[in-house]
């Protein structure tokens, strides 16, 4: 399916998995800008280098460096029909170039998902994950200042994409597998409204 999309949500609330299963049914890529940064950090480059020192303090990276990851990574050929962004855009100024971005190619977002937790419930989960995958950003002073950014910088993207008519909220609370059957089932009938 030509489908463009964007996974919002507060950190916990499942995207990175959520947006693997749902990609793999849609035969769309996942484009995970945390998971970019990650990789690159990982392998020890300049962006992973300059990234890690923002993302182990629960900061976002700069705008300049993200957009530009992001368009780079738009303009290769698995994202030319289709694709879900998660974890992108993450506060106004992203969106706005997000949408040039897709202007220049005559696209636009088509639906943007947002799992709907609450915060005790994802602080809970990051610690847990904390525990098995050892994330540097998952410490109980980053995770909270983590979520405290969403509120702050990433909500009112909710608010706009609701004015925009393109919000499909979905419970982010349930098992892996029925939120996984709620965003199928939330996403097909808003699309074929
Ligand atoms: P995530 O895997 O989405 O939780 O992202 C992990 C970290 O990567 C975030 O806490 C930020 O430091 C950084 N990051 C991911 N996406 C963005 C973005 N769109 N803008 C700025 N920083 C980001």
């Amino acid at each position: 399916m030509s489908v463009r999309l964007i996974l919002v949500g507060p950190p916990g609330a499942g995207k990175g998995t959520q947006a693997e299963l749902l990609c793999e049914s849609l035969g769309i890529p996942a484009i995970s800008t945390g998971a970019i940064f990650r990789a690159h950090a990982q392998a020890g480059d300049e962006l992973g280098q300059l990234a890690e020192s923002y993302t182990s303090r629960g900061e976002l990276v700069p705008d300049e460096v993200t957009n530009k990851m992001v368009a780079v990574r738009l303009a290769e050929p698995d994202a030319a029909g289709g694709f879900l962004l998660d974890g992108y855009p993450r506060n106004l100024s992203q969106v706005a170039e997000l949408d040039s971005m897709l202007g220049e190619s005559g696209n636009q977002i088509d639906a943007v998902l947002c799992l709907v937790a609450d915060d005790d419930e994802v602080v809970q989960r990051l610690l847990g994950r904390a525990a098995e995958q050892g994330r540097v950003d998952d410490t109980e002073t980053v995770i909270r200042h983590r979520i405290e950014l969403y509120h702050a910088q990433t909500e009112p993207l909710v608010s706009l994409y609701r004015e925009r008519g393109i919000l499909v909220e979905v419970n982010g609370m349930g098992s892996i597998e029925s939120v996984a059957q709620n965003l199928v089932s939330e996403l097909k009938a808003f699309l074929t409204k």
